[in-house]
């Protein structure tokens, strides 16, 4: 998994998006599925991280600096983005909740079609479902099991 920091391009939004690769990052904005969390806009580029601060009145043309740790208000503005981004993933996606494993592995084999699911695993299935070459990846935030809601 890899981390991309994006700027969409209507709102100059900037957000942080997980891909498996760089190539998925790639293949994914070529077909319009990175999207500003925010806006919704698909025009996204890849955010220079410069300083935040530098609204306030620095226009010295500073360098970037690549690295910095995210200060707080940019640490919850990331975690805003994240869960909002689970969301709008989760809205296509179907819960299954304990038959995750069977269900992935069925789809992984053919024997279903092939749609998003997420629901829950042990550790154990999780780490047989990655050994068995299929695809998951862990969600940022615990999901709500919609069976428990009411
Ligand atoms: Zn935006």
């Amino acid at each position: 998994m890899i981390v991309f920091d994006l700027r969409c391009g209507a709102e100059r939004h900037v957000f942080e998006i997980w891909f498996g690769s760089s190539q998925d990052y790639e293949d994914q904005k070529a077909r319009g599925l990175v999207a500003c969390p925010y806006c919704g806009d698909t025009a996204v580029e890849k955010a220079v991280m410069a300083p935040r601060l530098s609204a306030k009145g620095n226009q010295k043309g500073e360098p970037a600096q690549p690295v910095s740790l995210p200060t707080p208000e940019g640490m919850k503005d990331m975690l805003v983005a994240m869960a909002a981004l689970q969301k709008k993933v989760l809205a296509n996606s179907t819960y299954v909740g304990d038959r995750f494993a069977d269900e992935a592995r069925a789809i992984h084999h053919g024997e279903k079609d092939e749609r998003p699911i997420h629901g829950k695993a042990t550790s154990e299935e999780t780490r047989s479902l990655i050994e068995e070459g299929i695809n998951i990846a862990p969600l940022p935030f615990p999901v709500v099991d919609p069976l428990d809601e009411n």
